[in-house]
């Protein structure tokens, strides 16, 4: 199966997936449902596997695409006019208009998807450690209009603590903004010391799912699901840019009626 609907508990109006690596057209090393342009796959191919995926999505109405920067920016499409063919520079997207697939490319980074319960806006976000430690999250629940007690939370499939090896540079990032000395722990639990690595050149796996789950939380968000897969160990299901290196990208995505 390409395509995995989020199995969290939203209104039926609303359509969230995420595709994995398999059933495409592609050959190794983007074998095969890449629906990345710019991972240097054929573009043919990717055309062949956009068709593909759009077929499968027939209620559809606009795909929107982005280009991801591993930034904070997150766009508004609150009327037909905001859409574009071309991909908008963003690292999230926050949805008021149906039949509006707004569109996240990830191979490792966390993509997390938002919802209002009552079914009227979706947004989504690319949440990479650093657009994740520079406030991703923060930016698009601020651009939602649902209250934040009204906001479902997913997170898709990303690199797991058991893989995401990282450098204390990346734990500095996520200490130099919680002031709260609480949330200095919480952030601290989220990152165990790699047996062998010593200072300077100390070492840490980073759990990146606890890290977008308590950024959530404390911005108020209670309903978080997924969270459980790492796209590492899941080799025949799931593109690694870590794994693998050259690679293909799956697609996260949202939209309402
Ligand atoms: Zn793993």
């Amino acid at each position: 199966m390409a395509i995995h609907s989020l199995p969290w508990s939203v209104p039926a109006n609303i359509n969230a997936f995420y595709t994995s690596r398999t059933d495409g057209f592609g050959s190794p090393p983007y074998d095969s449902f890449n629906l990345a342009h710019h991972v240097s796959d054929s573009e043919d191919t990717v055309l062949k596997n956009r068709e593909k995926l759009q077929s499968l999505v027939p209620k559809a109405r606009h795909w929107q695409w982005l280009e991801q920067v591993h930034g904070t920016e997150v766009l508004l499409i609150d009327d037909a006019n905001a859409l574009s063919q071309q991909e908008l520079t963003a690292d999230g997207l926050v949805c008021r208009v149906p039949g509006v697939v707004c569109c996240i490319l990830t191979a490792d980074c966390l993509p997390v998807f938002f919802a209002d319960r009552w079914g009227r806006e979706v947004a989504i976000a690319h949440a990479g450690w650093r657009g994740l430690a520079g406030g991703i999250l923060e930016a698009t629940i601020s651009k939602m209009d649902a209250e934040v007690e009204d906001v479902v939370a997913y997170l898709g499939p990303a690199i797991g603590p058991c893989h995401f090896e990282v450098g204390a540079e990346v734990l500095k990032e996520f200490l130099s903004e919680p002031a709260e000395p609480e949330n200095q722990l919480e952030v601290m639990a989220c990152f165990s010391k790699v047996r062998g690595s010593e200072p300077p050149e100390q070492k840490y796996l980073a759990d990146l799912y606890a890290l977008a789950s308590q950024r959530l939380k404390r911005l108020g968000v209670t309903q978080i699901s997924g969270g459980d897969s790492c796209t590492v160990c899941q080799q025949e299901t799931f593109f690694s840019y870590r794994r693998d290196g050259e690679t293909g990208r799956m697609l996260s995505a949202i939209s309402f009626e």
